[in-house]
């Protein structure tokens, strides 16, 4: 849906009105462009440019579509406890939607729920005013230059023995690591994850 090509070194994307404003859309896991605006006009991250209005975003346009079509009250049950967490944080949604990268296994459910999480702490919530649930809890303001869009392509440079070895190889971004201020990728060839 919108892959993103990134090289080391190269941090910022230069785009500028509509696509600016859906960029930011989906790099906030599909946030209402109200919800950005709030966010950035009342400077309650660091890092967001200010976005203007967007029209049709295919993935969400595909979620309403899905959730219209999702049988309400007990006719529904989720197999699993995710199952469950993702359809009230979403919808239910296919992981190849969240990002619209395909290529990206099923069995990444828990990656998704984690970057979805991950977004709403630093969204704006009815919970608290003013501030996202990560300046609540934290007392400082949350920086989002470095969100990526979830299951976008991305280039990444590996180390082989040594610095001549070095190359470029593809990933899909799955996520934001807990322990360091790393991107989680998988690797679709070798069919691995890491930080
Ligand atoms: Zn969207």
């Amino acid at each position: 849906m919108f892959p993103v090509e990134f090289n080391k070194g190269s941090k910022a994307l230069v785009v500028t009105g509509t696509k600016q404003a859906v960029l930011w859309h989906h790099r906030y896991g599909h946030l209402h462009s109200k919800g950005l605006k709030v966010l950035s006009t009342k400077e309650m991250v660091l890092g967001l440019p200010e976005v203007g209005e967007f029209e049709v975003c295919e993935g969400c346009l595909y979620g309403k579509q899905t959730r219209a079509s999702f049988p309400t009250g007990k006719a529904w049950r989720a197999g699993k406890i995710l199952e469950l967490l993702h359809a009230d944080l979403c919808g239910p949604m296919s992981t190849s939607s969240l990002g619209g990268t395909k290529g990206l296994p099923d069995s990444f459910w828990s990656e998704a729920i984690a970057t979805a999480v991950y977004v709403l702490n630093i969204s704006p919530t009815r919970a608290v005013q003013d501030v996202t649930p990560f300046e609540a809890w934290r007392g400082k303001k949350p920086r989002v230059g470095h969100l990526w869009v979830f299951g976008c392509i991305a280039y990444a440079l590996v180390n082989l023995r040594t610095k001549l070895e070095e190359k470029s190889e593809k990933f899909i971004f799955i996520g934001y690591s807990h322990q360091s201020k790393a991107y989680r990728l998988y690797n679709p060839t070798k069919k691995n994850s890491g930080d």
